[in-house]
């Protein structure tokens, strides 16, 4: 029997980070993965990695906050053994006009959008250097490749990720680490729930395969990044996105 793989999903307990962790648990991986608080939705996606035959550990962790994703990152591995995927799927909106913005908005969504992608991936990269092997796989935007209007905040850090990803795929290729970027579109969950149905309308009639992906189209690509398929692919940015960024 082949060992099982260990996946560490951000953000795991609802929509495109929930997806992930399923289809990684299909795939052979037991599934470490946080999110902000607990709730309902937590437990049900730990349910299901586990029907799935996997060994799950999941617990809060704020991704902005440095110590939190050490100790995290300390006692998934403790608990299921050394990490051999990263994927950071957590991440908020604040939207509005930036001459309207709170400050406190482009803090927050900084903080987790960006800050939290790096804590992750510099925490757990250590011991993917150390062992010689790991793949990272960071969940960024369209709105960071082209600037969604009202989102500055938002389509900066995405667009922050790209670049740090870009970077740090130069920095462990050498050990064999390979650092990849998912750019998704609009996709069905509920951060693109809480749209109104004009911007919906206005989105869709930008979407040349006209209609919102679904979350398991864009743990489909994840999946195949994190996997030895992808052997020779690092450093991409590769969008899910129905067509908007052609
Ligand atoms: P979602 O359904 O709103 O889920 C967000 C997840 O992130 C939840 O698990 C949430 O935990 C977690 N989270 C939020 N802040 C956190 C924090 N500070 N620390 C730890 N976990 C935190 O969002 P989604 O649509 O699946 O989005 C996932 C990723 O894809 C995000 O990075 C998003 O920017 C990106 N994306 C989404 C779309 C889209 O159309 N949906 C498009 C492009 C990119 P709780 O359950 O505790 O709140």
């Amino acid at each position: 029997m082949t060992e099982r793989r260990r996946a560490l999903v951000t953000g795991g307990s609802r929509g495109i980070g929930r997806a992930v962790a399923l289809r990684l648990a299909d795939e052979g991986h037991d599934i470490a993965f946080c999110y902000r608080a607990a709730s309902d939705a937590a437990d049900k996606t730990a349910a299901e990695v586990a029907e799935r035959g996997a060994r799950v550990f999941h617990g809060p962790c704020d991704v902005a906050d440095n110590e939190a994703v050490e100790l995290f990152v300390k006692s998934a591995e403790a608990d299921l053994g050394p990490m051999d995927v990263l994927v950071n799927s957590a991440g908020i909106t604040r939207d509005s006009a930036m001459v309207m913005m709170d400050p406190a908005d482009w803090a927050s969504v900084i903080d987790t959008n960006l800050t939290g992608v790096f804590n992750f991936c510099r925490t757990v990269s250590f011991g993917f250097l150390k062992r010689r092997s790991g793949t990272v796989v960071n969940i960024s935007s369209v709105a960071g490749i082209y600037g969604n209007r009202g989102q500055a905040n938002y389509s900066a850090a995405k667009a922050g990720i790209n670049g740090m990803s870009r970077a740090l795929s130069k920095e462990l290729a050498g050990a064999g680490v390979r650092v990849n970027v998912v750019a998704p579109g609009y996709i069905e969950t509920d951060m693109t729930d809480e749209l109104s149905d004009k911007v919906k309308k206005t989105a869709m009639a930008g979407i040349p395969l006209r209609r919102f992906g679904t979350a398991d189209d864009v743990a489909d690509l994840v999946a195949f990044l994190a996997s030895d398929r992808a052997a020779y692919i690092t450093g991409q940015v590769v969008q899910v996105d129905g067509g908007i960024v052609i």
